[in-house]
């Protein structure tokens, strides 16, 4: 099927456009510079970026495929979770063209959408699959057994997402926002050298919470850690303390999420969302899932943050599934749960 996403939950205005699992158009516009100042993603500010941002972009991504709306099976937006006025501005636009159109919408689940992208890339997800699903704003294992709606979440991060820790212990060495991409270049430079604290990893912590995740002591633990250095006026190795950082969350990330495959007989991992970018988790899942003969899948770099063609696989992988439509009056869900793929 040919479907057209479109992408809005947070600071980036995507539009997708794909065919099966062939890419034919990403177009993304981000109001991420309008943010950083804040050191955080402005809600009102991102909504009326989105506005504006939103008939320019879609018609880009049909110039880039070469196509009309009237060419498009079906249209997918992301109806959660993320910032409840982004979302509307999204999914208004979505029914405006569904309705226009002629062409019945998809309301999806924006964390789904970071699983299923990978099928752009590296075709149909065999299931079971375990995902490990790390971005700005959450962090959790699921298994899933069937991408167009059986995803049953094994566990979470009980405080702070990893890409949250990253934009935090960014902000503390300075370096900008979105602090992500900025430590994996500070920690080429450095040495894993510092040995910052793993969360949830202690014997009893693994019986209660064997598949959860935990940042915010390692945030702290960042925190003193540098302060201690300036206090005595000593500089700060901010290379070092960043490969030691982003050590840390890779370590016990990717640890766990063998460990769920293991555990579940599963021998697929997919890993998605903005943190799977990062160039040392990329290569430690690697490292580990050879070792256990589990088959790992992540997609590129720039499929693993915002986009519209996420959101475009997954409304390509349900209209082959069958799924039956949303309505035209399908709400947006602010907290939309992972059990639930489409709104
Ligand atoms: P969610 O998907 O939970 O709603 P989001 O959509 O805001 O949150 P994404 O766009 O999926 O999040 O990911 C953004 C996050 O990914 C940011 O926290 C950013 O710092 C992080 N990130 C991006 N690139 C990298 C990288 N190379 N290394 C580590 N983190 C990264
Ligand atoms: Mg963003
Ligand atoms: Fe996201």
């Amino acid at each position: 099927p040919l479907v057209l996403g479109i992408e809005t939950s947070c600071d980036e205005t995507g539009v997708g456009i794909v065919r099966g699992h062939t890419l034919l158009a990403d177009e993304v516009a981000s109001s991420v510079e309008e943010h950083a100042r804040f050191g955080g993603v402005v809600p009102e500010v991102a909504s009326r970026a989105h506005f504006e941002a939103m008939v320019p972009t879609v018609q880009r991504a049909l110039d880039t495929a070469g196509i009309t709306l009237g060419d498009v099976d079906a249209i997918a937006v992301t109806a959660g979770p993320g910032l409840a006025g982004a979302l509307l501005v999204g999914v208004a636009a979505a029914k405006a063209y569904a309705l226009a159109a002629g062409k019945p919408i998809y309301g999806v689940n924006h964390l789904a959408a970071h699983v299923a992208v990978d099928t752009l890339e590296h075709g149909p997800l065999p299931e079971p699959a375990i995902a490990l699903l790390v971005s700005g704003g959450h962090s959790s294992l699921l298994r899933v057994d069937d991408l167009a709606g059986r995803v049953e979440p094994l566990g979470a991060t009980i405080d702070d997402a990893a890409g949250e820790a990253f934009d935090k212990v960014a902000r503390l060495l300075g370096l900008p926002f979105p602090g992500g991409p900025p430590i994996d270049r500070a920690a080429r430079e450095g040495q894993i050298v510092i040995p910052f604290p793993r969360g949830l990893t202690a014997a009893r912590d693994l019986v209660e919470h064997r598949f959860d995740f935990s940042f915010s002591g390692l945030k702290t633990a960042v925190a003193r850690w540098v302060e201690a250095r300036q206090r005595t006026g000593e500089p700060v190795p901010v290379n070092d303390v960043a490969a030691s950082f982003q050590e840390a969350v890779c370590d016990v990330l990717t640890a766990k999420a063998v460990d769920a495959c293991l555990a579940g007989g599963v021998r697929t991992l997919v890993i998605g969302g903005g943190v799977a970018a990062n160039s040392r988790i990329r290569a430690l899942a690697q490292e580990r899932c050879d070792k256990h003969g589990i088959t790992l899948r992540v997609p590129r770099p720039n499929l693993c943050t915002d986009n519209g063609a996420m959101v475009a696989a997954l409304g390509s992988h349900l209209v082959a599934a069958g799924t039956t439509p949303g309505r035209l009056a399908l709400p947006t869900d602010s907290a939309m749960p992972i059990t639930l793929v489409t709104a």
